[in-house]
């Protein structure tokens, strides 16, 4: 685009690296407007029991509104927001924002629905988030059951002793933990043995593979069952047919979140989705 090449005056020899480093740049100094111009929302996906359809609760994704790109993908921007260090910023607003929607929740008599908010390892190793998820819950009054954190697996490599001192505060404060994206990255079985997790989320690769790779399918069950083992919540996430969902039923997995059962979704979708 003409207008991006404007605002940087070189070139990368590399055409299609010259492009991809133009829009990070910009989408970077976007970001820094956005986060004053308040151009953020979350979308919340419900989480339902396979076994009777009931919700149990949503998860909080947060959505960038750009002005001229229209709505940005998380993937594209939250690194950005990391490397920039406004994720700390945007991340308080971001759990603040999840709480007093599910107190708004309650409050209108909807059965009580678990939020879960994922955190940005930053987010965690900032040495702030004990205090913002105190403020937090002091302030929305939200139950703390209620809340339920998600982490992935990269921040436990990164930092296992300040990381564990953390989530055990926050686990001690009754909050709940969740492992995201589990299966997705390099796991090892000792986190599930070192950290006070209540979920474990099966990522989503492990699902799309049922009915193609056996040796998959194999894995699934195999977390499936762990997770059972350890009296952990098991949520597949990514269920976008009715022969996933009925495979997983089959083989215990309680909770399950994908485009097939509901897509993330402004807070207004999730009231009548109660109801049937
Ligand atoms: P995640 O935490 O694993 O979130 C689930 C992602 O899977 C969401 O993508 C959701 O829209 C997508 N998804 C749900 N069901 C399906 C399905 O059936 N099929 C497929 N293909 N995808 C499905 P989204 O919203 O684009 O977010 C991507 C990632 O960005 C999230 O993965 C999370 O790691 C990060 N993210 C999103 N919101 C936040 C946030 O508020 N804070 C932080 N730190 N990270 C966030
Ligand atoms: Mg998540
Ligand atoms: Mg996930
Ligand atoms: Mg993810």
């Amino acid at each position: 685009r003409v207008a991006d090449s404007a605002d940087i005056p070189y070139a990368f020899a590399d055409p299609e690296t010259d492009q991809a480093l133009r829009r990070r740049l910009n989408l970077e100094t976007d970001l820094h407007r956005a986060v004053g111009e308040g151009e953020f929302f979350l979308d919340y996906q419900p989480q339902f029991q396979l076994s009777d359809g009931r919700m149990t609760g949503v998860e909080a994704l947060l959505r960038w509104n750009h002005p001229e790109r229209g709505v940005v993908s998380p993937a594209e921007f939250i690194p950005l927001l990391e490397d920039t260090g406004l994720i700390i910023e945007v991340g308080r607003w971001i759990l603040d924002t999840a709480a007093a929607q599910a107190k708004a929740w309650n409050a209108a008599g909807l059965p009580r629905l678990r939020m879960a908010v994922n955190l940005s390892p930053l987010q965690v190793r900032g040495g702030g988030l004990l205090q913002e998820v105190m403020q937090t819950l002091a302030r929305t009054r939200l139950p703390e059951e209620q809340l339920e954190l998600e982490i992935t697996e990269s921040l436990l490599i990164e930092d296992l002793a300040g990381t564990r001192r953390i989530l055990e505060t926050l686990q001690g404060m009754g909050i709940r933990l969740a492992l995201d994206d589990f299966g997705s990255g390099f796991s090892a079985l000792s986190y599930l043995h070192a950290f006070p997790f209540h979920t474990l989320k099966v990522d989503r690769t492990f699902i799309h593979a049922i009915g193609q790779s056996d040796r998959s399918e194999g894995l699934l069950r195999s977390i499936i069952e762990m997770g059972q083992n350890l009296r952990m919540e098991v949520v597949a996430e990514g269920i976008e047919t009715e022969g996933q969902a009925a495979y997983l039923r089959a083989h215990g997995c309680e909770l399950g979140q994908g485009f097939g059962l509901a897509r993330p979704g402004p807070p207004e979708a999730v009231p009548p989705l109660l109801t049937n």
